[in-house]
């Protein structure tokens, strides 16, 4: 069987885990910690970069630190994982759906407007795919009326929007290091704080409501509780994982890319013959290849378009169920304008296998599978 995941392991994990063991510091904000936030800040170009013990709590951190208040209003796509909703539901808001694209499946940006009440006090744009929102509308509609935008690139890592990172587009970001993710430590995160004024109560938020950061770096005298907090700094051990594959990031990157373009290259005709459809990358995106999806004509072709990669040994899968259709969803949020896309688009989806270090034969069968589908 072709897996449809398989986290990245590059080889150096264990001598670094084992070198966060002979440090004798195997808790947060050590050695490891320190190479992975400086890394991400000087190759994504961010004011401060703190790693967290998922892009759940990521999440969860950028939506305190929004100061929402309860009956505040969060405008999100309904297409997303239940992450990105939760953390706005911590923080006491009231959920606002929005229809998606179909070329990218991100927000659709010309829907936002109207969603807009005098409740409202954040966008949340995900990057589906690693593939950017388009962010220069969504910032515009943010400054003009007062609003902040987190942004869920927790599929982002390593992808840019004109030039820039994601993550460091909006007030906040959120990246994810999940097992499923581009990058991984397992289970982590971390927050992109490009707000000056945020950098300080993210990390009292992050280390139990204390300045001990501050302590650390010899600005205090003595560690105190100063405000709010929680545990959101994860364990050395897990930061030594992810430094291994943060070292040979752009590696990584372009291995996935290849896969990605053999996949595209390989499904053009069947796209240009209008049997299924493939995902747009606009020009001001350049991708990361967090995913490949392909869309086929309906819910039925694509289930059994599954079983039959099944029988040929090639696990596919699909996401998302649209939040606003769900039991939570139903409960903290309401779809605001028509779902013209977000459910129908999302019936058709399907991923197929993308991980580190798949290979050219594993590949070929995921390809030659395909094919014969629509043979
Ligand atoms: C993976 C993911 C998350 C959550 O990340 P975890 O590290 O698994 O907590 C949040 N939002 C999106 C869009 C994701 O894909």
């Amino acid at each position: 069987m072709i897996n449809f995941n398989i986290a990245p392991f590059i080889g150096t994990e264990l001598n670094y885990i084992k070198q966060a063991v002979d440090n004798k510091k195997i808790c947060g904000d050590g050695e490891f910690t320190k190479r992975c936030d400086a890394w991400m800040e000087q190759r994504f170009g961010a004011k401060k970069i703190l790693l967290t013990t998922s892009g759940s709590t990521a999440l969860d951190m950028a939506a305190l630190l929004c100061g929402l208040k309860p009956g505040d209003e969060v405008i999100l796509p309904s297409f997303t994982f239940s992450s990105t909703a939760n953390s706005f539901v911590l923080a006491g808001a009231k959920l606002v759906f929005v229809d998606i694209r179909p070329d990218t499946m991100n927000i659709d940006e010309t829907k936002i407007e109207a969603a807009i009440t005098d409740r409202t006090k954040v966008i949340c744009a995900m990057h589906y795919a690693g593939v950017a929102c388009e962010m220069d509308t969504i910032m515009d509609i943010a400054r003009r009326h007062n609003l902040l935008v987190v942004e869920d690139a927790a599929q982002g890592v390593m992808s840019t929007y004109k030039g820039r990172a994601l993550g460091t587009i909006g007030d906040i970001g959120c990246y994810s290091f999940h097992e499923t993710k581009n990058y991984s430590m397992g289970e982590g995160g971390a927050i992109v704080l490009n707000r000056e004024e945020d950098i300080e109560k993210a990390e009292i938020l992050r280390e139990k409501g204390t300045n001990r950061a501050k302590f650390f770096r010899g600005q205090v005298d003595k560690y105190t509780w100063v405000d709010f907090g929680d545990s959101f700094l994860p364990s050395e051990l897990n930061a030594a994982y992810l430094w291994a594959q943060l070292e040979v990031a752009d590696e990584i990157n372009n291995d996935r890319l290849a896969t990605w373009n053999a996949y595209y290259k390989a499904f053009a005709p069947l796209a240009a013959a209008g049997k299924i459809e493939l995902p747009t990358i606009p020009d001001t995106c350049v991708h990361n290849a967090h995913m490949f999806y392909l869309k086929c004509k309906d819910l039925d072709e694509r289930t059994r378009f599954i079983a039959h990669m099944r029988e040929r040994g090639v696990a596919c899968v699909f996401h998302y169920v649209p939040l606003h259709s769900a039991p939570a969803g139903k409960k903290f949020g309401r779809f605001a304008g028509e779902d013209r896309y977000t459910t129908s688009e999302s019936d058709r989806l399907v991923r197929l296998p993308m991980y580190y270090h798949l290979t050219a034969e594993d590949r070929q069968t995921v390809i030659d599978a395909v094919l014969a589908f629509y043979a």
